[in-house]
C-alpha cells in the first residue's frame, strides 16, 4: 500500500515512522520525502498484516498526521446487490451498508488488504490492476 503523509509543524522531527514500524510491525520504504523546517510530506510504501496496517494508520492519524491513500480495488456497482458479505471481512470499515441499504465504499479508509475480493459471491470486487469490463470505481 502506498500512503502519503503530511506532518503538522510540531511533528516534523518526531520519530513517527520509527514508531509505526516498532509498535505495529509495519514495514516501510520511503518513496519520496520533502522535509522543511515547518513542513514535511512523505510518500511511503507500507506492508504488514491488515490489522497491523489498520492500527498503524490509526496511530498516524491520532498523532495529527494527514494520511491519504488510494484504493486498489474496483467495485462494479451494477453487479453488486448490497448483500453485505464484503462488509463483514473489511478490517477498516471502508465497506458499509448505508441507511438506504446500499453498499457504501469509503475509499479513504481502505487499506488495500483485498479481503473483500474473495468475500463477494458475485465477484463484483476486483483489483484495480485488472479492471472489470464495464466496471466503475466506487466513489467514497
Ligand atoms: S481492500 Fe476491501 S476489505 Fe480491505 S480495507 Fe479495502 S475495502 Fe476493506
Ligand atoms: S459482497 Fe459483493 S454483492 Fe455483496 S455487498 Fe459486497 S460487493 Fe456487493
Amino acid at each position: 500500500m502506498i500512503i502519503s503523509m503530511q506532518y503538522p509543524p510540531k511533528l516534523v522531527d518526531a520519530p513517527v515512522i520509527y514508531q509505526l514500524s516498532r509498535q505495529f510491525n509495519v514495514k516501510f520504504s520511503i518513496l519520496r520525502a520533502v522535509v522543511e523546517a515547518e513542513f514535511a510530506q512523505l510518500t511511503l510504501e507500507i506492508t504488514g498484516k491488515p490489522e497491523d496496517l489498520q492500527q498503524g494508520l490509526e496511530y498516524l492519524r491520532g498523532q495529527g498526521i494527514t494520511v491519504s491513500l488510494n484504493s486498489n480495488i474496483l467495485i462494479d456497482m451494477d453487479t453488486c446487490v448490497s448483500c453485505g458479505a464484503c462488509t463483514g471481512v473489511c478490517p477498516s470499515r471502508a465497506l458499509k451498508i448505508n441507511g438506504d441499504a446500499h453498499l457504501a465504499f469509503e475509499e479513504a479508509r481502505c487499506i488495500n488488504c483485498q479481503l473483500c475480493i474473495s468475500a463477494c459471491p458475485l465477484r463484483a470486487i476486483t483489483p484495480s490492476v485488472i479492471p472489470p469490463a464495464g466496471g466503475i470505481q466506487a466513489s467514497p
